[in-house]
């Protein structure tokens, strides 16, 4: 699975940064998804080597401007492209009054199926190569994780199959379905010759207060992507509190639960080094982590 962030910044753009939106491409597989869709995410996307006419779907976290502004335009500039396919959006509910509203006023058809998918706690999915499942976060308005899992991956032993006197045929299909089968008077047993890759899990956090919300679902997670908008000392100097979290908090929480990998994004526009967050993050978790960039790609295989 390969993920590319096209916005890492919290609440507004900077220079450097443009809000959320990230993008996952599995292997072998047509098309992608996005994550987020915030003012932009369009220009983005041209700037990178995605294709929005090969975006299968779109997941919004939750409603606030710096993760959703950017589907108007984006959807838009798809109907001028002459998309046909149709398009799937799981978002909360609200955000389809939204876009619908959007469309309506500027008098546009879109020219293509747009099915809408309604969040809530307990929401699953399933797509090519995953499931997804929304689990509910800590924020100022409804808000969502997305838990990831891949299917894991069947591989047969083709080398040592052709060496024992069965040379590939349709039979390899019905071993790897877990059947024995019979070659020329000889057996051969499916769990002798199969086995299956662990299946990847991870997950796209949006906006939350408390990381350890996600609690069961984080043991020994091979990525967490979640927001770390402060540091301790920013947030503990802010006149009025938001519902985010700090790098302190969240490296303590991927510690405890075994994250294997950690990348913080949504950055508050306060740093623009990031390295004070880094530096957190690398006091409080041993794991790998990274403070996210704009057009950073990172690559997970099973192990
Ligand atoms: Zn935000
Ligand atoms: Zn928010």
């Amino acid at each position: 699975m390969k993920l590319t962030f096209l916005g890492t910044s919290g609440g507004k753009p900077t220079k450097n940064r443009n809000s959320s939106a990230i993008a996952l491409e599995c292997e072998n597989e047509r098309g992608w998804y996005l994550f987020d869709c915030a003012e932009a995410t369009q220009h983005q996307i041209l700037k990178s080597h995605l294709s929005a006419s090969k975006l299968k779907a779109i997941f919004i976290t939750h409603t606030h401007g710096d993760h959703c502004y950017g589907l108007p335009g984006l959807l838009t500039s798809m109907m001028l492209d002459g998309r046909s396919e149709p398009l799937a959006i799981f978002a909360p509910k609200e955000l389809r009054n939204m876009i619908e509203a959007f469309v309506d006023v500027s008098l546009e058809h879109l020219g293509y199926e747009v099915s809408w998918h309604t969040l809530h706690g307990g929401f699953e999915v399933g797509f090519e190569k995953f499931r997804l499942k929304a689990l509910p976060l800590i924020h100022s308005i409804e808000c969502y994780a997305f838990y990831i899992v891949t299917y894991p991956t069947i591989h047969i032993d083709a080398d040592r199959l052709s060496a024992e006197g069965l040379p590939p045929s349709p039979l390899y299909s019905k071993l790897k379905e877990g059947i024995d089968v019979e070659y020329e008077g000889k057996r051969f047993t499916a769990k002798e010759y199969i086995s299956a890759s662990k299946p990847l899990r991870l997950i796209i956090a949006g906006d939350n207060a408390e990381p350890e919300i996600l609690g069961e679902y984080l043991r020994d997670l091979d990525l967490l992507i979640h927001e770390a908008t402060y540091t301790q000392e920013v947030y503990e100097s802010l006149p009025t509190k938001f519902l985010h979290t700090t790098a302190a908090a969240l490296a303590k929480t991927a510690q405890k639960w075994g994250v294997k990998h950690l990348i913080a994004t949504h950055i508050s526009p306060r740093f623009s080094d990031p390295a004070p967050i880094l530096e957190e993050l690398r006091a409080h978790y041993r794991g790998e982590c990274v403070v996210a960039e704009d057009f950073m790609s990172f690559t997970i295989r099973p192990s």
